[in-house]
């Protein structure tokens, strides 16, 4: 059942679920990003698997492989990943976990809940398996789409 929402700036009915909320408040997409059309971007492959170890498996579709061409050689790889399931945000929060974090808006966090839903994790390079990158320390959801790989600045 499709109930009908307004959005909170300009009391249009929001459709198709475009919104964000924000301070849980639904706002829609045009208040957000104004009238620019989105930009379209093939993912590369998904977070298939999240083990309990850390180490995360990470499927590139089958013809992404001509492009991994000595990657093995690397040990820290930079991952660019859709956050498919986010859709809220505050304007302003606590950065960190403890009580007395700093407070912050979205640009100046690394915080999930952000307006692009783009994020970007240094990780560590464990093993390659014909289309398959097994990874440490990436804090994505299983099924992220995978919007690119690139090698890390070095630490
Ligand atoms: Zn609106």
């Amino acid at each position: 059942m499709n109930k009908k929402v307004a959005c909170s700036e300009c009391k249009r009915e929001i459709k198709d679920g475009h919104s964000f909320l924000v301070d849980d408040q639904p706002v829609c997409y045009e208040c957000i990003f104004g009238q620019v059309e989105p930009v379209m971007i093939y993912p590369i492959g998904k977070v298939s698997k999240i083990n309990d170890d850390g180490i995360s498996r990470i499927d590139l579709f089958p013809y992404q492989q001509r492009f991994m061409y000595k990657l093995e050689e690397e040990k820290w790889i930079t991952i660019v990943y859709y956050l498919h399931q986010i859709n809220s945000m505050n304007t302003v929060f606590k950065r960190g976990t403890k009580s007395n974090g700093k407070e912050v808006g979205v640009f100046a966090s690394r915080s999930p809940h952000r307006p692009s839903r783009i994020a970007v994790s240094d990780v560590e390079l464990v093993r390659i398996s014909n289309f398959s990158i097994y990874v440490k320390g990436l804090d994505a959801r299983q099924d992220s789409p995978v919007l690119d790989i690139k090698m890390a600045k070095k630490l």
